[in-house]
């Protein structure tokens, strides 16, 4: 059995309490590492070490800084089957996606900012006569950094690595449910020359360890991604404290497809955007709005590729969904199936948990479900479930469809599946969530703000957005003479 470590001060370090939780491989439901149960004791010695590592590392140049995160770059890519391998493990998701998806994105964030930290400016304000403003950016000082489990090296990345191009000094927690692949970046960190102190990473539950490094008055700034009730409960201890807080939160998408699409390739599209990850995906689409008069072709279509998507265990080469994460996770999906029915609800196609052959049998398989016969207003349509389900909804007219789209307490994403770009550009800028698809779906462009409206939280991630968000910005005017 392998003994998951902390990471702090640049050496790997058992708990101090010496208890560990149990790490549960998704695709069998056995136990195969045990993670560290970190507290107190070891979040003062992660904050030491990074009070001591932070006059270091803020005052080395930006390109300096950019070199040691390009060969995080680097060093992820070098063990790049290990690291699928390990996210796949892990979280129960197909090898398959890690290997596009999850591992590439990681190594691009660390090269994205580590180029970014070099293009970033401040701004100055010439008053004629007078004077002159400019603003410096300079990095808070320690900052703390919790990711979820869904795409669990990939968003993990995404906060620690403009935290650290931007000169800070990060704790970091990765979910204890996926912890495995952020705990290889301590080796990472050490084989890229990063100074011993500045990246400290530390596991262990939300409510013990992510609680303190969110309670702890040195943590300047906290960028947390996780569910809306944790982004709450992380606001009531932060927001007195006056701490700097980014909160990526849940979600409850709108698929918008009108009349006027090519059923077939748009029902193609939207089965991705709907069970990408076995729909654990906050952007996943899960209410899907369509024209009337294209609702019962496009259903068959949608219902076609969905049945015969093949559900099989993470390394299966053709597997297209896998596991969910965990136990507890899958029978929260099967609740909500359940919970659909009793609404009124038609299953489609799936609904039920699957048994695969042995060594899998015993793994947490949803079949991918969808639903129809429900009203936007219901539970089902209402609150997140984050797995394999989507409702199908009709609508008459464009009016109708953004009240209904809208018509949730979540504003993360969008998409809308027209060829009329007047329709698009109307609905573009009349949905209330933070990002709006159009005739795509989880395309990135690095630079844009990624974010959402309304209970899918506060702040923007990527980009300028992210660099701003790490720094402090200080006014100062310089009078002429
Ligand atoms: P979660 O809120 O349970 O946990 C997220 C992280 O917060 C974990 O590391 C967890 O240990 C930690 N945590 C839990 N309680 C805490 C506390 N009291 N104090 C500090 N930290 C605490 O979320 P999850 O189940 O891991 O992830 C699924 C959720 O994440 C979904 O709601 C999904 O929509 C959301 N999500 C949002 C985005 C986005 O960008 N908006 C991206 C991915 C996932």
């Amino acid at each position: 059995m392998e003994f998951i470590a902390n990471f702090i001060d640049g050496k790997y370090q058992a708990p101090d309490s010496g208890l560990y939780l149990d790490n549960v491989n998704p695709s069998n439901g056995q136990v195969y590492a045990k993670i560290p149960r970190s507290g107190e004791q070891d979040l003062t010695r992660a904050v030491q070490a990074a009070e001591g590592a932070f006059p270091l590392w803020s005052n080395l140049s930006s390109g300096e800084r950019g070199a040691v995160l390009l060969k995080f770059a680097r060093g992820i890519e070098a063990r790049m089957q290990e690291f699928i391998k390990a996210e796949s493990q892990d979280n129960g998701k197909p090898e398959k996606l890690s290997a596009h998806v999850d591992i590439p994105r990681a190594i691009s964030n660390f090269h994205f900012f580590a180029t970014a930290i070099e293009h970033f400016s401040s701004e100055s304000h010439y008053m004629e006569q007078v004077g002159i403003n400019f603003t410096t950016r300079r990095p808070i000082g320690i900052v703390g950094c919790i990711s979820p489990w869904n795409l669990p090296l990939y968003l993990f990345s995404w906060k620690i690595a403009p935290a650290l191009a931007t000169g800070n000094c990060v704790i970091a927690k990765p979910s204890e449910i996926t912890p495995y692949t952020a705990s290889l970046l301590g080796q990472i960190a050490n084989e890229s020359g990063l100074p011993a102190g500045v990246l400290n990473i530390l596991h262990g539950t939300g409510p013990e360890i992510g609680n303190a490094i969110v309670a702890h008055p040195k943590i300047k700034a906290i960028s947390f991604t996780g569910g809306t009730a944790t982004g709450q409960h992380i606001a009531r201890i932060a927001a007195p404290m006056f701490k700097k807080l980014s909160l990526e939160l849940g979600g409850k998408n709108p698929t918008i497809v009108f009349a006027d699409v090519d059923i077939e390739q748009t029902a193609k599209e939207v089965f991705k955007s709907s069970f990408s990850n076995q729909g654990q995906i906050c952007l996943c689409g899960s209410r899907i709005f369509i024209h009337e008069s294209i609702y019962e072709a496009f259903k068959r279509a949608f219902v076609h590729w969905t049945a015969s998507a093949k559900v099989s265990f993470p390394s299966d080469p053709k597997a297209q969904l896998s596991a969910v994460v965990s136990q507890g996770h899958m029978e929260k999906i099967l609740r909500y199936i359940e919970l659909a029915k009793e609404e009124g609800g038609t299953i489609l196609t799936g609904g039920e948990r699957l048994r695969l052959k042995p060594p899998y049998e015993e793994g947490f398989y949803i079949s991918p479900t969808v639903i129809e016969g429900l009203s936007n207003d219901c539970r089902t349509n209402q609150e997140e479930i984050f797995g394999p389900v989507v409702t199908l909804m009709p609508f008459a007219h464009e009016t109708e469809v953004l009240e209904k789209a809208n018509d949730s307490k979540y504003g993360l994403a969008a998409s809308v599946w027209t060829k009329d770009l007047n329709t698009a550009h109307r609905m573009a800028d009349k949905l209330e969530t933070g990002i709006v698809w159009v005739n795509s779906w989880l395309v990135r462009d690095l630079r844009t703000p990624f974010g959402g409206v309304k209970d899918s939280g506060i702040g923007r991630e990527g980009g300028l957005e992210a660099l701003r968000f790490f720094t402090e910005p200080k006014n100062i005017f310089v009078k002429y003479e």
